[in-house]
């Protein structure tokens, strides 16, 4: 149960809520980003973390295969070589200046997990072990796949979550389990806290503070088949969008090549890390015609795409729309002591034995590229580019740094919002040192939250949510998946803006206020309704292919007219764009080849 603490309650004339709440820093999210900034932050500050789920229950907590950084435990390997993956994982959209940062301080940020009491597997003698993860290899792609990702079995998320919730319990940051975000207040560039929703007790809350982040990770739930958690919603983003800030790069979401069969569940890619192979119908190790050097450890956008074709042209399994995912010839023992989280997932889901038989899978969505752009620092530009909101940082799946630029590689997303976590929580603490007041509330400061609360639970339209909500996974699917053409994207424009019109006219049965899951599920399609049009006119507007971004219009990257950034804004319910350079260090933009 969430408590309140009465000394946190603030009584501010004219803003008509009466619990409003005071910390230095307020942190949406407590995931890997949010619990990361939380332990740097509370080394000095008032920390109050707010989560829609119970914090252990983030979706970071799911991730299985591991954490990258180029410590060269069990074979040589070098920050340049991690460097150059990256920036050629991202289709050359990463920008390398933050791509340096992240390889950089890798080895650090992995370090300190194991200080805090991380149980990572080990070697022999007893280092950290590493595994191979698609699209990180020896000598700038010249040798074959590395031996990069920390990992705990296939456990990887949950243990280094865990260490974080337990650091953070030690520096007495304060919790506040199933709190919805409803609102950000800003107000001339100033971040001056959010509105928030007591999910348990129903009621408005208002956190009142002098630096607010964002961790609040991906929207694969826009998709039918995700590995996403069912709060997976992006709220975050369009929180962002409703102050009138801008997001990047939305057209790129990854695919991940192996979602178990029609539930999306993710099998990690550890499973071909290890050596697992991928088989069409023929019995073929059809990556061999895709990717011939790098095989199954090709990058996850060049593998779903060569996935979904096979089954596009009739060798999917049967001719159905999955294919097999080979762990046979690993054994049990390496099986169950490396993926036993795996072989427990086929067993309960689909009822496969993977030591006996082939797994039945499919690409799933799994991970949003774009997202709020940030600075190095993790704080918020108000226009995208140099004007900064002062007081608001994002880090994580929810920002946009940008490290992964058109495709992420496996393994440097947890690494991203840990690392850029850290360096959130530091730069708080470096304006936290200058910026001892609280910035005003304004007396409007949490009335677009109760107008949208009380519109919610007073609508009595002729609309379900949940057959709004199915429509808009369906069509996303099947109109903005991994292979996108302008007709298609077109209609789905169109189609956007009817559910959006039905949403208008929707109805809730539950009008309590306690655990009020029907208004909550609103309140979280309002939010996909809102950024979604941003990834679909994102995906009309680039006439290119780079990374998961692929147009069977425009089959070829083109760098001279698309080598930027994507900048959205929506104003008046209209999507305006912009772009900005890619920022490019040490390596040329080249031709993509595995
Ligand atoms: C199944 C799976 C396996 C993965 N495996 C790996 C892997 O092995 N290696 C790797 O590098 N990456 C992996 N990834 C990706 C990686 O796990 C995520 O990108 C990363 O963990 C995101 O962390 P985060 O802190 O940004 O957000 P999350 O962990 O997603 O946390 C988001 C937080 O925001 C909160 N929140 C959101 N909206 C609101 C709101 N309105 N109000 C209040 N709170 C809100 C949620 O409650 C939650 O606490 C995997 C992803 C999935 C789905």
């Amino acid at each position: 149960m969430a408590t309140i603490d009465p000394e946190t309650i603030h009584d501010v004339e004219g803003i008509g809520v009466h619990n409003i709440h005071r910390h230095d820093v307020v942190i949406v999210g407590a995931g890997l980003a949010g619990l990361r900034a939380a332990v740097e932050a509370s080394e000095e500050y008032d920390v109050a973390v707010i989560s829609k789920v119970f914090p252990t229950r983030s979706h970071s907590g799911g991730a299985q295969g591991g954490i990258a950084a180029s410590l060269s435990n069990e074979e040589e390997d070098h920050l340049e070589w991690h460097m150059f993956d990256t920036v050629k994982g991202s289709d050359y959209l990463g920008d390398q200046d933050a791509i340096e940062i992240l390889v950089k301080e890798a080895p650090v940020v992995v370090r300190e997990f194991e200080h805090f009491g991380a149980p990572f597997s080990r070697t022999p003698e007893g280092r950290i072990a590493q595994r191979k993860f698609g699209g990180h290899t020896k000598d700038f792609g010249r040798g074959g796949p590395v031996l990069r990702a920390c990992y705990a079995a296939d456990r990887t998320g949950h243990v280094l979550l865990h260490t974080l919730y337990e650091v953070c319990i030690r520096n007495g940051v304060r919790f506040y389990p199933e709190f919805y975000a409803l609102s950000l207040i800003i107000r001339d560039n100033i971040c001056r806290g959010i509105v928030g929703w007591d999910v348990i007790n129903g009621g408005i809350h208002v956190f009142h503070a002098k630096a607010v982040m964002f961790g609040t990770g991906g929207y694969g739930r826009v998709y039918k088949i995700t590995s996403n958690a069912l709060s997976g919603t992006g709220d975050g983003l369009s929180l962002v969008l409703r102050a009138g800030l801008p997001l990047e790069d939305m057209e790129f979401v990854q695919f991940h090549p192996t979602g178990l069969y029609q539930q999306g569940i993710l099998v990690s890619e550890a499973a071909r890390g290890e050596g697992g192979y991928i088989i069409n119908d023929t019995g073929e190790r059809f990556m061999e015609r895709y990717a011939p050097e790098k095989m199954e450890l090709a990058p996850r956008d060049l593998v779903s795409r060569s996935e979904q074709t096979e089954i596009n042209e009739g060798r999917g399994i049967g001719g159905k729309d999955y294919v097999h995912l080979d762990l046979r010839h690993l054994g049990s023992e390496k099986i169950m002591k490396q993926l036993p989280q795996i072989h427990e997932l086929a067993w309960k889901f689909l009822h496969v034995d993977c030591i006996k038989e082939p797994i039945p899978i499919q690409p799933t969505a799994h991970y949003s590229m774009g997202g709020i752009p940030v600075d190095k620092d993790c704080q918020v530009f108000a226009d995208g580019k140099k004007e900064m909101v002062q007081g608001f940082y994002a880090a994580g799946e929810c920002a946009c740094v940008s490290v992964h630029g058109a495709n992420r590689l496996g393994t440097n997303s947890l690494l991203e919002a840990s690392l850029f976590g850290r360096r959130a929580g530091k730069a708080i603490r470096r304006f936290l040192g200058v910026q001892r007041e609280f910035p005003d509330l304004p007396p409007d400061a949490a009335s677009s939250a109760i107008e949208e609360v009380e519109r919610l639970l007073s609508s009595s339209g002729t609309e379900r949510v949940s057959s709004i909500r199915e429509t808009l996974q369906e069509k996303m699917s099947l109109e903005c998946g991994i292979f996108r053409e302008a007709d298609q994207l077109q209609r789905l424009k169109k189609e956007l803006r009817t559910l959006e019109e039905r949403f208008r006219n929707i109805k809730i049965d539950d009008r309590s206020k306690r655990f009020n899951v029907d208004l909550l599920e609103a309140l979280e399609l309002g939010h996909m309704l809102d950024f979604t049009e941003i990834i679909v006119e994102g995906a009309l507007n680039r006439k290119e292919s780079r990374g998961a971004h692929y147009r069977t219009d425009f089959p070829k990257r083109n760098d001279g007219d698309w080598l930027k950034h994507t900048l959205a804004w929506k104003k008046d319910g209209e999507i305006i764009f912009d772009y900005k350079p890619v920022v490019i260090t040490r390596f040329q933009p080249k031709e993509r080849t595995y």
